[in-house]
């Protein structure tokens, strides 16, 4: 080769590299913008919120057992096109969504031949992204399956972002071996870079870009088609999408996917703009679509359980008798009967309890075991949720007593199959008519909407906590304070919250201190969104809680018509308002040292419209006060640490 033609060729070669496609798509009203590139064979893309870089040019890809399609890839086209679908979900934030966005589906090819789509979407607030894969055909022989190995789908952020994670726990720990079960503790506003305790972080993933800019990284769309995934530090301030780990399901199942061709992967969600945006989103419900049909109405609700104050001994038949005449009088739905009941009830005892609640108008949940051979949760009943034929079976006994609901705890992480379990136990159980909770378990991603049935997860450092330890109890505000921010808006949360018991005792005296004021237990009922709810109320606080609070308690609504962010700082405090119908539950809880004062607007209420105010004290005593709304819609607030207000119309 002379020089002349070796020049030549570089320069070509050069060219060619610097000829990436760009293309550049925005959501309806602008302010999000999209890039997509195939710079040097590698796609990318990167998102602005109105100029405001939100990530910096990030990875996209995937390989699978049918090629790499991570490099050598050449954008050849994006379709672009608009959608807009009117949905009805009673059991989210809101109940009516008008989801707008523009969709481009971006063609890659590889060695001149069709190799993947990267499908876009991006509506006013979020940015969703999933891939479709082909079907091969080489000659005559067609590919019609394959193994994701891994993605490289990843989320460069600017520099200083700060990062509000919560990490992922390495496999077959914790209690029982039955870790991860997204059940650890957050750090805020702490720096990039890291990685967690080396396993990266649960989703969903909150992260500070800039003042009021902030990105929500999520995935929805999951079900048993492809495992779960989580999100990994690369390096410095570039994280991706991880799968499962080796040992998760007691080391049983691959960490990778298997698909049939054609096939879309779940999508990838990165929610942006101010925390309105952040807490407003409806993402993880927008791009998915209902899996069967209900096979009844069902009724959501409030609900009783004794385990949370009363633990495993409370599980007998006189306690969960005196709890089912509690939620009668409380006008409650139902109750919840925890683990052991199989052995400290039986099953004829429960009937009986079916038919008692029966006639008070209050239904029951059952505990389950998701066991099977993935951790080492001992408790029973056991073995009747990891096999299809028990499962059917047991679900049948079910129907024929009257059981409202179950709860199974105790799942085995992230895999595919895993994922497949979940899916499963919801179809069986929707055939049947029973709503489905799980607890110990990953994080719901779109099923409200998927599986007509699913009620709720646990997925976070639940109310049983509170119990365990003391030191829950004193963070318990502070943990408020980021739910609605992170892990409760992608999806509903079992909670069981708003003790009014001062002790997590039965004798109201001994255990763990609730740090906590009685507003504030009212304003989690509303902050905390789920459509089924158990309450860690107790019969004896009938007599032992103010009254007001007992009366706010019986008609607090679990479904909502509309969410709206009002003010916070995830960590700090936050105010939030929800509809129902036309009354609206305006709610704030502090979790700083100092007594919050602020003067909020409450456009949504007409003025001169009369307001109950829940407030407490310096002391955390609470009250309740008629206030008329002034000429300008705003009202004063103070809220002291560990307290709260609740402001209805
Ligand atoms: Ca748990």
């Amino acid at each position: 080769m002379n020089f002349k033609f070796f020049a030549l060729c570089a320069f070509a070669c050069l060219s060619a590299s610097l000829s990436a496609t760009e293309k550049e798509f925005t959501s309806p009203d602008g302010k999000v913008k999209v890039v997509v590139s195939d710079e040097s064979g590698k796609p990318s893309y990167k998102v602005d919120y109105e100029n405001v870089q939100m990530l910096v040019a990030s990875p996209l890809g995937l390989s699978t057992n049918i090629g790499d399609y991570t490099q050598n890839l050449k954008m050849t086209d994006c379709e672009l096109s608009d959608v807009n679908d009117t949905y009805q979900l009673r059991n989210i934030k809101q109940s009516t969504v008008n989801y707008q966005a523009r969709q481009a589906i971006c063609h890659f090819e590889q060695d001149g031949k069709k190799a993947i789509d990267v499908i876009f979407r991006v509506s006013n607030r979020d940015v969703a992204f999933c891939y479709k894969i082909y079907e091969k055909r080489v000659r005559n022989n067609q590919t019609l399956v394959c193994v994701v190995n891994g993605e490289e789908s990843g989320f460069q952020f600017p520099q200083n972002t700060t990062t509000f994670l919560c990490p992922q726990s390495r496999p077959m720990g914790g209690f029982a071996r039955t870790s991860p079960s997204y059940e650890t503790s957050y750090t805020v506003d702490d720096a990039i870079g890291k990685n967690g305790w080396g396993e990266g972080y649960s989703f969903p993933c909150l992260f500070k870009v800039a003042d009021d800019r902030w990105v929500l990284i999520s995935e929805t769309g999951v079900d048993g088609n492809y495992c779960a995934s989580r999100l990994l530090n690369v390096n410095g301030a570039l994280y991706k999408i991880g799968f499962p780990q080796e040992g998760e399901c007691n080391g049983f199942g691959t960490t990778n996917a298997s698909v049939h061709l054609p096939c879309q992967t779940p999508w990838r969600t990165i929610t942006v703009g101010p925390l309105a945006n952040i807490v407003e989103t409806t993402v993880p419900f927008d791009l998915v679509k209902p899996k069967y049909e209900a096979s009844q109405e069902y009724i959501y609700g409030k609900g009783s359980w004794s385990w949370i104050i009363g633990m495993d001994s409370s599980c007998n038949f006189d306690e969960q008798k005196r709890y089912i005449d509690f939620s009668a009088a409380m006008g409650y739905q139902t109750v919840l009967i925890d683990a052991l009941w199989d052995v400290q009830i039986g099953r004829d005892k429960i009937a009986e309890l079916a038919a008692y609640g029966k006639t008070k108008g209050v239904g029951l949940f059952l505990w389950y075991n998701s066991n099977g051979s993935w951790n080492d949760a001992p408790q029973s009943p056991i073995g009747k949720m990891d096999n299809n034929l028990i499962r059917r079976q047991e679900m049948a006994w079910m129907k024929s007593i009257g059981i409202r609901g179950i709860k199974v705890d105790f799942f085995g992480g992230d895999k595919q199959n895993m994922m497949q379990l979940y899916e499963n136990i919801l179809a069986d159980a929707n055939d049947f008519g029973i709503l489905v909770i799980f607890h110990g378990c990953t994080l719901p991603r779109g099923w409200e909407r998927m599986f007509p049935n699913y009620a709720a997860s646990e997925a976070v450092l639940a109310s049983e906590n509170l119990h365990f330890g003391q030191g829950a109890c004193d963070n318990e505000a502070f943990n408020a304070t980021l739910h609605p921010f992170i892990r409760n808006t992608v999806g509903s949360m079992d909670f069981g919250g708003s003790a009014l018991n001062k002790f997590y005792n039965a004798d109201n005296q001994h255990g763990t201190q609730r740090r906590t004021s009685d507003v504030y237990a009212l304003a989690t009922a509303v902050l905390f969104q789920s459509a089924v709810q158990h309450f860690a109320l107790a019969p004896n606080n009938l007599t032992d809680a103010p009254a007001w609070a007992i009366n706010f308690m019986k008609s607090v609504p679990t479904t909502w018509d509309e969410t709206r962010f009002i003010d916070g700082y995830p960590g700090k405090y936050i105010i939030m308002a929800r509809r129902h119908g036309s009354q609206w539950f305006i709610v704030g809880v502090n979790a700083e040292k100092q007594t919050l004062k602020k003067t909020i607007s409450i456009p949504m209420i007409p003025a001169a419209a009369q307001l109950k105010i829940y407030a407490d004290d310096e002391q955390l005593n609470g009250s309740v006060n008629n206030v008329k709304l002034n000429k300008k819609q705003q009202i004063e607030i103070s809220i002291p640490n560990n307290g709260a207000v609740v402001i209805l119309n």
